[in-house]
């Protein structure tokens, strides 16, 4: 047998692993000094709840998604996203009743059904974060501020940040009147897809990845002309408290959400180092969707980073964390079973210990400890027993120290005394 993993799908590895750490406890704590708390949410949900959402015209119900009958016949999907989850939850377990804002995160694997690609996968992480209760503009400059202190925080540079406001029902339609009338003369030019598009959701054409339909709808309305007077409002704030905050963004009218239930702000974090897939983070205000789930109207607005982009951004090489304190080589039987019990009470004592198996010459223990990189060694014989002391190889300083075989000394030997 000779098993791969699934196309789009790839298993993460030491030492790459420590890159994901260092993204997901920076997160934590700046998630932490904002106020957000977590929440884990199922990977699997009923279909409708992303059908409903995230609409039906989107290229994530239209093609990406994993949906498939249970043995129960139900219809159900593997999360493409988490904000849909989020608000299914949200309303299920009333968390609205508690005082506004409410604030959580979320981070794990989301799955799409893509053309595989540098920096898109099939299964794919994200960290997200969602703000409940608060339709000011300034959580919107909040909420991109907290963003951008994570990205900094992890050590990126160079990203953008782009912002737009896509309007709210009450603007919509005299927009999407307006795109129609300057799509209408030219529709035929448009892919198969957009042409559809056109009696469902215009809006989504603009969101099309084909070169000539890119091409073929430059010159289109901009939404930004057509926000009502509250939009136009809530925009300016945002766009002052972004300023207030130093946060240097660029307002970017061509920037469409591919998922419906957006209102209001949306932005985009991007990288010019992706080439294609250049998105790092996106997110925006979703005022509607809770009411369109049942609950009361409670506007919201999240964010979510995609960790496959975010790593190979990082420059600087995370404090790698992938060698042993120490490594016993020991020599026969009773001196293995002195090791046993030493790297137990070393590990007891905070340090990370590894030890030899198995009997073998010298020379094949220490090559080992070599590979592995450890830090000190300690050679265990009978001599060293019946003495009851060993030398501690510092293979960095390439010194040398003596310790009794004791837990004590030899934490004491190793710089790791309490
Ligand atoms: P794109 O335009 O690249 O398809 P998107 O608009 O579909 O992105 P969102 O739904 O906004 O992406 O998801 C937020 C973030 O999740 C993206 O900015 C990206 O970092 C990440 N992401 C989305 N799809 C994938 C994928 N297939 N593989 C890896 N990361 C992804
Ligand atoms: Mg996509």
């Amino acid at each position: 047998m000779n098993y791969k993993s699934l196309k789009g799908l790839q298993d993460i590895l030491p030492p790459d692993i420590s890159h994901w750490h260092h993204i997901e406890s920076t997160a934590q704590d700046v998630f932490r000094r904002y106020g957000f708390r977590e929440i884990r949410l199922p990977v699997m949900e009923s279909t409708d709840v992303f059908v409903r959402s995230i609409g039906e015209s989107s290229d994530i119900v239209e093609k990406e998604m994993y949906t498939f009958e249970d043995k129960g016949g139900r219809s159900v999907t593997l999360r493409p996203e988490g904000t849909a989850s989020f608000v299914r939850a949200y309303v299920e377990h009333h968390l609205y009743n508690n005082p506004s804002p409410q604030k959580f995160y979320y981070m794990g694997p989301m799955f799409r059904y893509e053309r595989p690609q540098a920096f898109r996968y099939r299964q794919f992480y994200q960290i997200g974060a969602e703000a409940m209760g608060v339709e000011e503009p300034e959580l919107d400059a909040e909420i991109i501020s907290m963003l951008s202190v994570i990205l900094q925080g992890i050590g990126l540079e160079g990203l953008n940040f782009e912002i737009t406001s896509i309007g709210c029902p009450r603007c919509r339609p005299g927009y999407r009147n307006a795109l129609r009338e300057f799509l209408e003369v030219r529709i035929t030019r448009f892919c198969s897809d957009c042409q559809r598009r056109y009696d469902i959701n215009p809006l989504r054409i603009l969101d099309c990845k084909v070169p000539s339909c890119i091409e073929s709808r430059a010159g289109a309305p901009p939404v930004l002309d057509y926000l009502c007077t509250g939009c136009e409002e809530h925009f300016g704030r945002v766009i002052k408290a972004l300023k207030l905050l130093h946060i240097p963004h660029t307002i970017n009218p061509g920037l469409v959400r591919g998922l419906d239930y957006y209102t209001k702000t949306a932005f985009e974090v991007t990288s010019e180092s992706l080439g294609s897939q250049k998105a790092v983070a996106a997110g925006g205000r979703y005022d509607s969707m809770v009411k369109e789930f049942g609950g009361p109207p409670t506007p919201g607005i999240g964010f979510a980073m995609g960790m496959e982009r975010i790593v190979p951004l990082m420059k600087h090489s995370v404090a790698a964390s992938g060698a042993p304190d120490l490594f016993f080589c020991p020599l026969g039987s009773d001196a293995l079973e002195k090791a046993l019990l030493l790297t137990e009470q070393l590990r007891a004592g905070g340090l990370w210990v590894e030890m030899n198996h198995d009997i073998s010459s010298l020379r094949s223990q220490m090559r080992k400890a070599n590979r592995m990189g450890a830090r000190n060694v300690i050679v265990l014989g009978a001599d060293e027993l019946s003495r009851n002391e060993v030398v501690v190889k510092n293979m960095m300083a390439k010194e040398e120290r003596s310790a009794r075989l004791d837990r004590e000394s030899l934490l004491r030997a190793l710089g790791a005394e309490r």
